[in-house]
């Protein structure tokens, strides 16, 4: 497996709408334009990823067994969820391969920010491979914010409709699941599946919201 350098970090900020941009080479394809009728993915799992708390995390073991919970109900698995974790996971840069760590950024994030996640993945089949979920430490109590950067961890964009989980400003965002379900992200991705075959594949996009 080519495991190639690569990152997707999604922003959760104050835009009003979510705007790719530093998206380099052509767009990925079609598929990731898809009108923003439905939510739409990046990638997936193919194996069950534990969960890393860094030592640093200004989440704890509870805040995460819920935000866990969250996506248990729409079907997704997760492996064990270890605390204070001292790996190579949590002092690494790069993918923390095969697992989702939640670290403390509270440096570089602008005000606006409430998290990020970095999702490394493999250009080719677009296995996710890593995730790192940085959150600052006032934002551990704040509803929805560890279930958004979860979302993404599993793949999932941003989705710009009112109430919803995976809205780019936490705000305007909610608890609506819709479209959401691991039975339609699985249909999602063996569809892409097909159309990557005849598509040449960037190999690095960066997402940011404007502020
Ligand atoms: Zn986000």
């Amino acid at each position: 497996m080519r495991l190639l350098g690569i990152f997707l970090s999604l922003l959760l900020c104050c835009s009003h709408e979510e705007n790719d941009v530093g998206e380099r080479a052509k767009p990925v394809s079609d598929f990731t334009n898809v009108a923003k009728t439905v939510p739409s993915i990046f990638g997936m799992w193919k194996i069950t990823p534990d969960i890393k708390l860094c030592p640093n995390s200004p989440v704890d073991r509870n805040r995460m067994l819920e935000a866990v919970r969250f996506w248990e109900l729409l079907g997704y698995s997760f492996g064990s969820v270890i605390v204070n974790d001292t790996s190579s996971s949590c002092f690494t840069h790069g993918s923390p391969v095969y697992t989702i760590t939640v670290e403390m950024n509270n440096s570089s994030f602008d005000e606006a920010h409430a998290g990020q996640t970095e999702l490394y993945y493999d250009s080719e089949t677009r296995e996710i491979l890593g995730a790192r979920i940085y959150m600052k430490s006032s934002m551990m109590e704040l509803e929805r914010v560890l279930e958004h950067e979860l979302g993404h961890a599993l793949g999932w964009r941003h989705f710009n409709r009112s109430e919803h989980i995976m809205h780019g400003n936490h705000t305007r965002g909610g608890n609506n699941t819709f479209g959401l379900s691991n039975e339609i992200h699985s249909a999602i991705m063996s569809s892409f599946e097909k159309i990557s075959k005849n598509n040449h594949e960037p190999d690095m996009i960066f997402y940011k919201c404007d502020l």
